[in-house]
């Protein structure tokens, strides 16, 4: 059976949840929090006989993570963060001018870094440290599935930011490089606007100096 991926967006800056659910055992992941999604993603889950097993967190760029502790005390599963994370959610921090919106201090329940891996059902994700946009941010990668879910990394037709407070152009660069070496056909869920494919941004990539 296949992975069924429902979108939830929220927060003033449009920032994409994603809740996976393992349609064979109606297993559930969700990655990212932002602000005012979690009881949409709450009622379907319930509605659909889904159990949410795990919160995954890419990076802790504020709208993000909002809704990150609302998720723990909602859902009362484990929160994963890359184990860097853990001082930005328990202490958020704003990285140019005040953050719009609150965000309630969390701490993450498991720490994670590339090569670790989260399980849905009986599919194994593997935990992908990609940095650039953020020093510590963290995507998940099935390979059989053919999916990447990679926070503020790769969209289409760009990446993430990379003027902000701990962002790096030439590390980004570094990054996106290394995504060419996934099969072309990998879909991309990104943590802002549409999915994409490794294909489809491949050609810009490649122009990367
Ligand atoms: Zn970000």
């Amino acid at each position: 059976m296949s992975l069924r991926i429902e979108t939830f967006t929220g927060g003033p800056v449009a920032t994409n949840a994603y809740l996976v659910v393992d349609e064979a055992t109606g297993d559930a992941l969700v990655i990212d929090a932002p602000q005012g999604v979690t009881e949409g993603i709450a009622r379907m889950a319930k509605d659909r006989g889904w159990t949410i097993r795990n919160v995954f967190i890419t990076h802790t760029h504020w709208d993000h993570v909002a809704d990150a502790l609302a998720m723990q005390e909602t859902f009362g599963v484990p929160v994963i963060a890359h184990r860097e994370a853990v001082d930005r959610l328990e202490h958020p921090k704003a990285l140019l001018g005040p953050i719009p919106i609150p965000v309630p201090p969390m701490t993450p329940d498991r720490l994670v870094d590339e090569g670790d891996t989260v399980t849905l059902g009986d599919r194994t994700f593997r935990v992908l440290h990609l940095p650039g946009h953020e020093p510590w941010h963290i995507a998940l990668w099935s390979e059989p599935d053919g999916l990447l879910l990679s926070g503020d990394v790769l969209f289409p037709n760009g990446h993430g930011r990379t003027d902000l407070p701990g962002s790096d152009q030439r590390v980004m660069n570094a990054t996106l490089r290394r995504l060419l070496d996934f099969p072309a056909g990998t879909a991309v869920y990104p943590g802002h606007g549409e999915p994409t494919t490794i294909g489809d941004e491949a050609p810009w990539i490649r122009q990367l100096p």
